[in-house]
């Protein structure tokens, strides 16, 4: 069981004690190495295979691995594409590896790509939102964050004066409501106010700079492959307004999202709705692929 909300004391918010407790309850449930790393190393005939980080927490180590362009043009715009920031969002990183392993072929000259497919290889394997500290990645790409986001930052720095596109790829699923929500709620000491969990696949815009045009293009392809979802009764998506169909806008660099790392000019982040009766594992994976390409055709037809 991985069950989070019983920990601590409602109204308070955790310590070291109530961590410890939520951690010795999480459960190694698949493999990193395993399920990712033999895929990874599977496409380094055809990308370049980056070791770009460490992660040791308490028995185990994770090797952070990346996969780029093995020639890099100068002239060309780059590609960034990163999954698994939240673990348990599995075809945020199979949908990276797929994309690589049968679409990305036909940009090899248009585009140089850097794609790192799981992001929070601890959570991965415990199916979780948080790493071993019970942080949550993605409101801490800072320079002071955890290590799942610094060491992307470095690596994303290093390898690319800027990027034309960023497309970070994720899940909204029953268990946010039923697991990770009540889990968040309890490590705030606050109470939980529950969302609906929205049926159909959206994107995240940067409310700073939403590029609508790029962000309804994506929302045009996925919609042959997976249904859109509806706005609630008060025309809003787990909690912020429809800024159009299938679109709602955070303001990324100050809740330390993942797409704020770059300062690239074309930005989203899916939301794939896995737990829909309508929805397959392959489905998701094909919904995450159909939004990198229709992102990608977008941008490179603006850039010229
Ligand atoms: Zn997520």
């Amino acid at each position: 069981m991985t069950s989070d909300s019983p920990i601590g004391v409602p109204g308070l918010p955790w310590g070291e004690a109530e961590r410890d407790d939520w951690r010795s309850r999480q459960v190694r449930q698949r493999s990193y190495r395993d399920d990712i790393v033999t895929r990874i190393d599977a496409l380094g005939d055809r990308f370049e295979r980056i070791a770009y980080g460490q992660v040791r927490y308490a028995d185990d180590a994770y090797t952070l691995l990346a996969l780029r362009s093995r020639v890099m043009h100068p002239s060309l715009p780059s590609l960034l594409v990163t999954g698994g920031v939240h673990g348990y969002e599995t075809s945020g990183v199979l949908g990276a590896l797929a994309f690589l392993d049968q679409v990305a072929d036909a940009y090899a000259d248009r585009v140089n790509l850097l794609v790192a497919p799981c992001i929070s290889p601890w959570a991965y394997e415990r199916i979780h939102r948080w790493n071993y500290d019970a942080v949550d990645p993605n409101r801490n790409f800072r320079s002071d964050g955890p290590v799942e986001a610094t060491a992307l930052m470095a690596l994303t720095r290093s390898f690319a004066g800027d990027y034309l596109m960023h497309i970070d790829l994720h899940e909204t699923t029953d268990t946010d409501k039923t697991q990770f929500g009540p889990a968040l709620s309890a490590r705030d000491g606050k109470e939980f106010v529950e969302e609906e969990i929205p049926d159909g696949f959206y994107l995240v815009a940067d409310s700073a700079d939403p590029q609508l045009a790029f962000q309804q293009a994506i929302i045009a392809e996925v919609e042959k492959v997976t249904h859109i979802a509806p706005p609630d009764a008060r025309g809003e998506i787990i909690g912020s307004p429809v800024i159009a169909r299938g679109i709602i806008e955070y303001p990324l660099a100050r809740l330390g999202l993942c797409p704020s790392i770059t300062k690239a000019r074309f930005k989203t982040t899916t939301e794939v709705y896995p737990d829909s009766p309508r929805a397959t594992p392959d489905n998701c994976t094909l919904a995450q692929v159909t939004a990198i390409r229709a992102g990608l055709d977008f941008a490179l037809a603006q850039h010229g």
